[in-house]
């Protein structure tokens, strides 16, 4: 079999052994189904602006830029801003509505304050849906700013109509209408994620869709994508052991709700479900622990691929120590960027190697002018080591301006306004940490899953500290 390219592997955080999963649940919507994000974002952009603008909000001149958000970042509602997290909380990059803050007005802002999720202040972009989201609350955030939005009192309140709006856009059949209406327009084809299912199927593991979009959607969604890729007189239904639609995530794995079955397909009829879940039926609602009942299974049994990093991953995780596979799409674009970028990767490491060298010699030479001049131990400097040290600096100004525009580039990698998504500076972001912490497996798409196969055995990645850093401590020629 060729190698797998590397945007297009399935990596670990703990070894997830494919043999020993008996069940997998699959999310539906950027899992199984992956859209075009300007497009599909656009257009609930832009649902959600009629609806406000229908409000009498004035947000008719409001367009959807895809490139000004990216999934990751933390929406702050005291200030207005949008951040990127380290992390640690720490925040190395903000804009105050569309514009990016200063050096000074961040340090200002964010001095002594690390992001922590728990708290009511920040809100964090769990998935691509939440572009459009984030990308309204920042226009919004301007115009309140500009005195536009009567008897609105704050950034809370901004965000808190954006989210009420946006959420019965998605409820409102019209934005779901216009997917179904042209579905070549919004959804990327990925045939390999048929094949990867049947393989899964006929090696013995219960497949379970579990969505978040009601019926109507779903079948036809599932049908789109799948049918005309399944073997001659069968449907995407037959792939699955149960169909769980309006599934109400993260709702479905913290608390119990009622369980329905759909019992006129054609029309969406459903009733209370007495008893069992039968098999191949269409559920709706219900809750995670009954659904293990009804597998006969246990969390480390069961593996759930999903897209969104709280409502899919971090509470199945956190709650049922359910296995878990987070789809990252940029993933992709990522890789490529980093790959790209690797030879002024190794340019700005040996400068920094260098600096970090310069720093040292500087430190040196400071200490023994403090001891030769206070005597209180003995030092070897001479009357030259005032010259020493403006030669030092002169050479770490000259280095430093080397190493910033190198340093600029890599922090806009994938992203010109955002960067990385798994990187805040130097260090790994809020996002990485996040995903490290509850997916047990990232990968780019679900249908990475076909080469991998549902016999593979995938191992975590040796995680490193800081004092594992390989190769010879930094030398430098000062000279
Ligand atoms: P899933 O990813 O298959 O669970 O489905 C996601 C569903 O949630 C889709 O039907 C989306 O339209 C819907 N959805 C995404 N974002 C929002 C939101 O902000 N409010 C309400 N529904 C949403
Ligand atoms: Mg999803």
């Amino acid at each position: 079999m060729p190698a797998i390219p590397p945007t297009r592997r399935i990596y670990g955080n703990r070894t997830l052994n494919l043999r020993s999963i008996r069940a997998i649940g699959y999310d539906m919507d950027y899992t199984l189904i992956h859209y075009r994000v300007d497009e599909w974002e656009r257009r609930a952009f832009e649902h959600t602006r009629e609806r406000l603008g229908d409000a009498g909000w004035p947000v008719d001149d409001l367009a959807f830029d895809p490139e000004s958000v990216i999934r990751g970042l933390t929406i702050d509602l005291e200030l207005g801003n949008l951040v990127k997290p380290t992390r640690f909380g720490y925040v190395i990059k903000a804009a105050h509505g569309t514009r990016f803050l200063e050096f000074d007005r961040l340090r200002r802002d964010y001095e002594g304050t690390a992001v922590d999720l728990s708290e009511e202040r920040w809100v964090f972009l769990n998935t691509l849906f939440s572009l459009s989201e984030a990308s309204l609350f920042a226009h919004l955030v301007d115009l309140f700013d500009e005195g536009k939005l009567h008897g609105v009192h704050g950034y809370a309140e901004v965000y808190g109509a954006v989210r009420s709006t946006l959420d019965a856009a998605h409820m409102e059949g019209r934005l779901k209408q216009d997917i179904l209406t042209d579905p070549d327009r919004f959804v990327v084809p990925d045939p390999d994620i048929v094949l990867a299912l049947l393989d899964q199927k006929h090696a013995g593991k219960r497949l379970v869709l579990i969505t978040n979009s009601e019926w109507d959607y779903t079948r036809r969604m599932m049908a789109y994508a799948f049918d005309r890729h399944l073997p001659g007189g069968t449907s995407w239904r037959d792939l699955f052991d149960a169909v769980i639609v309006s599934a109400a995530k993260p709702a479905f794995f913290t608390s119990t709700r009622p369980l329905y079955r759909v019992i006129d397909e054609e029309h969406g009829l459903m009733r209370p479900n007495v008893g069992d879940l039968e098999r191949g039926a269409v559920f709706v609602g219900g809750y995670a622990t009954q659904l293990e009942a009804h597998l006969g299974l246990s969390g480390d049994q069961i593996l759930y691929v999903g897209d969104h990093l709280y409502s899919d991953v971090s509470v199945s995780k956190a709650l049922l120590r359910w296995r878990t596979a987070l789809i990252l799409r940029e993933l992709e674009t990522e890789i490529e960027a980093a790959q790209a970028f690797e030879p002024s990767e190794r340019k700005l490491l040996e400068l920094m190697a260098k600096k970090t060298g310069l720093e040292s010699d500087l430190a040196d030479a400071r200490l023994a002018r403090q001891r030769a001049a206070r005597g209180y131990a003995p030092s070897d400097t001479d009357d030259g080591v005032d010259a020493r040290i403006d030669a030092l600096r002169r050479d770490l100004a000259r280095l430093d301006d080397e190493i910033a525009p190198l340093a600029i580039a890599a922090g806009e990698l994938r992203n010109a306004a955002w960067g990385p998504l798994m990187r805040s500076g130097n260090d790994k972001s809020l996002f990485a940490r996040q995903v490290e912490r509850y997916a047990d497996v990232y990968t780019s798409r679900a249908s990475n899953f076909l080469p991998a196969t549902p016999f593979a055995y995938l191992r975590a990645a040796r995680g490193s500290l800081p004092h594992e850093v390989h190769g010879p401590p930094p030398t430098v020629d000062s000279s």
